[in-house]
């Protein structure tokens, strides 16, 4: 359910319960909600029955559960794919300039491969881009992208020495929705082919659309972060290559709600702690 369909029912109910009590409709601040998290990206159709159905699509507020309540569970892929074909970054940079595989090409500025250090300790995965990047071709270029670099520096980490910074989708979702699953997974190739040529040591997803699309997952952002997941490319023979990662949320959601700062930076801790234990020591 989107945040305006939420806030309309909302209102309905609260202006319902006004005329039941007295009659007059009352003054009220204006209601916040957020947009329900996508399904998992090929997601196998759910088996809910009508009422788990109603109770789920009700707004955020009148939920018990607000974040976990209507999450499928994750699935495990167990598909392998042909090897995919080993391209440097300035060739996937070309093939995503070149591409229309999805209809955010036709209203790009730019399409935004992502850019930073071409062999990085960690390669950061957001959403996609915004309309800062999509004028500048550039990932996390805007207010987001300046809070993300704070964030990347606290932990003595960069995109100018050790990190490679990338999006779920390389072209910008109009007006900033998130991006639909026909589009993430007409870019999933590039950012295969991206972490392929990368091998980075560690993944950040920074928020839930990212976390979800990597990952094939379902749950939220507050149920995937604290532990390490694990991506691998499942190509056929790749046994082992096995990266770790580790979610936490988007840059614009602490800019929206201060109070994730706090464990925005327990996330950036272990990150860190996860790269100088890999390491021993040094990078
Ligand atoms: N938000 C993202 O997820 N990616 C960007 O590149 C910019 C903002």
């Amino acid at each position: 359910m989107t945040a305006e369909q939420k806030t309309t029912l909302a209102r309905f109910l609260d202006i319902t319960g006004d005329f039941l009590k007295d009659g007059h409709a009352r003054n009220r601040e204006a209601y916040v909600f957020a947009d329900d998290e996508m399904p998992p990206p090929n997601a196998k159709a759910q088996t809910q029955t009508a009422a788990e159905n109603t109770f789920s699509s009700l707004p955020l507020a009148y939920q018990v559960d607000e974040f976990e309540a209507s999450e499928p569970a994750a699935e495990t892929q167990t598909l392998t794919q042909a090897p995919l074909e080993e391209k440097t970054l300035q060739e996937i940079a070309a093939d995503i300039a070149a591409c229309r595989a999805c209809a955010l090409a036709a209203t790009r500025t730019h399409a935004v491969p992502g850019e930073g250090a071409p062999k990085p300790l960690v390669l950061v995965i957001g959403e996609g881009p915004g309309a800062d990047e999509d004028a500048s071709g550039r990932p996390f270029v805007g207010r987001a992208g300046q809070l993300l670099d704070k964030m990347l520096a606290s932990i003595g980490l960069s995109r100018e020495e050790n990190c490679y910074i990338a999006n779920v989708v390389k072209c910008r979702p109009p007006g900033n929705r998130d991006p639909k699953p026909e589009e993430t997974a007409a870019c999933f190739p590039f950012l295969q082919q991206q972490i392929k040529t990368l091998r980075p040591r560690v993944i950040l997803c920074a928020g839930r659309v990212a976390a979800q699309n990597l990952l094939k997952t379902g749950k939220g952002i507050n149920a995937l972060r604290l532990t390490f997941a694990e991506f691998n490319n499942q190509e056929e023979g790749e046994d082992g290559k096995v990266i770790p990662v580790l979610c936490t949320f988007h840059p614009s959601a602490l800019l929206r709600d201060e109070s994730l700062k706090r464990p925005a930076w327990e996330d950036l801790k272990l990150l860190r702690a996860h790269i100088d234990s890999a390491s021993g020591g040094g990078e």
